[in-house]
């Protein structure tokens, strides 16, 4: 995998900023950037084929339906589902969580039922679970995080005759990887919420960009993720059913394409996944996820891409370890062995502060609550810088961020501590 080769596939690097400096982009977990594949992809769709799918009996409607549909096929190839029709297009992983949410577990849960999350999840995996515990009386569990560690104890405690589901991010967006994964740690707990009766939903909108998916061997109920963090466009996701739950779960919207019969009185269904997907869906934003997906199966080796963002995160830790000052959020020997994230705190300077310096240097790394506010009291800090990586990164890119890093710290007056990390109060 020639990485120089690959970024020239992406448009955006070669702009530069107003100050002639080429754009760093540290911020791939928040939005992966697109090669020219995917944005040719949107121009094709709008400019040859655009037309509606499943209704126009004329040409243009017969190839966006063909191509649209030949996406689901790609999806499901892509996580190894076993039917295309487990692949249901959504917005992205929010709308699929708020899905199931109000869809599947608002109509089954009931008082005294527990939700199992862990500490460590994406708002996008804890208010909607919020909501049906409120409307449900269904009592929300949560597998903690050690501090010290960044790892899950003994998690399989949680799961008890009592569990009706439970739903967890595959790797999270503060921290990184939470499973001990020599271990099948995840894979472990899925099968034993199954022995439980219990019902699994994975957030894979981390996972995606970043290990291969095998939702048979992983074998979860539920399964979603977002386009846009997969180099796909935004305003595309995918949730993944497992087939024998497609009876089970009402569909989330309703309204055209998605009947079987209608009368004026009442409805019948057609099959998944017409019964999930109402209304006019994102057709090019699919038709872009599935040039995204032609593209990472045509250039990117996830064995060759976890090893390169590894080494990223290594030789990272490593700069910011001669920081006495900043305190590294996340496992650093999962992180060295196959993390894509790193993200830290650093004594008496606001994230936002560096940030926004980095901004001026146009290097691009998100700081704040990474939406994971629960998880940050946890860790007892109000705010992290986080730097996160994509196949496109370079070793010479955190060169110059261990730089400009050191040029804000001079700036804003920290200069380096001969404190111990362990006693900062962060
Ligand atoms: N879960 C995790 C772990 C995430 O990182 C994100 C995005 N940051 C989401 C859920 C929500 O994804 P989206 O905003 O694309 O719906």
């Amino acid at each position: 995998m020639d990485i120089i080769k690959i970024r020239q596939d992406f448009p955006i690097f070669s702009q530069k900023s107003g100050q002639n400096k080429s754009l760093i982009y540290f911020d791939t977990s928040a939005t992966a950037q697109k090669p020219a594949v995917v944005i040719d992809a949107l121009t094709r769709f709008y400019t040859s084929i655009n037309s509606n799918v499943h209704r126009g009996l004329y040409e243009l409607g017969e190839h966006a339906t063909t191509q649209y549909e030949s996406v689901r096929e790609k999806v499901a190839r892509f996580i190894n589902a076993q039917h295309t029709e487990e692949i249901i297009f959504t917005k992205g992983t929010t709308e699929g969580i708020n899905f199931i949410a109000a869809s599947w577990a608002q109509e089954y849960l009931k008082p005294g039922d527990e939700i199992v999350l862990t500490q460590a999840e994406h708002h996008a995996n804890l208010l909607p679970w919020q909501r049906v515990a409120q409307k449900t009386g269904a009592k929300l569990v949560f597998i903690p995080i050690d501090k010290e560690t960044y790892t899950l104890k003994n998690p399989e405690e949680y799961i008890t005759a009592k569990t009706k589901l439970l739903a967890v991010t595959y790797s999270s967006n503060v921290i990184g990887d939470i499973w001990d994964h020599s271990k099948q740690q995840l894979e472990n707990l899925i099968a034993r919420a199954h022995t439980m009766g219990a019902r699994v939903l994975i957030d894979a909108a981390q996972a995606v960009m970043h290990r291969r998916i095998d939702i048979q061997q992983l074998n979860s109920d539920f399964l979603v993720f977002s386009g846009h963090k997969l180099m796909g466009p935004t305003g595309v996701g995918v949730l993944y059913i497992k087939k024998a739950l497609h009876d089970d779960v009402q569909p989330y919207h309703l309204g055209g394409s998605m009947v079987f019969s209608v009368s004026f009185e009442q409805a019948t269904w057609a099959k998944s996944p017409q019964k999930f997907e109402a209304g006019t869906p994102p057709i090019a934003e699919v038709i872009g996820l599935g040039a995204a997906i032609d593209y990472i199966n045509k250039n990117i080796n996830f064995d060759v891409l976890h090893k390169h963002e590894a080494r990223l995160c290594s030789v990272l830790i490593d700069g910011l370890e001669k920081f006495k000052n900043i305190r590294i959020m996340g496992n650093k020997h999962w992180l060295r062995q196959h993390g894509h994230l790193v993200s830290f705190a650093i004594q008496d300077i606001h994230p936002h502060d560096i940030a926004s310096y980095l901004g001026t240097k146009n290097i691009a790394v998100r700081a704040g609550h990474h939406c994971a506010q629960p998880l940050v009291h946890v860790l007892e800090v109000d705010s992290l810088l986080r730097v996160s990586f994509g196949v496109y990164n370079t070793l010479a890119e955190i060169e110059t961020f261990l730089q400009e890093l050191t040029h804000a710290l001079e700036l804003f007056g920290n200069h380096v501590s001969h404190k111990s990390c362990k006693n900062l109060e962060l």
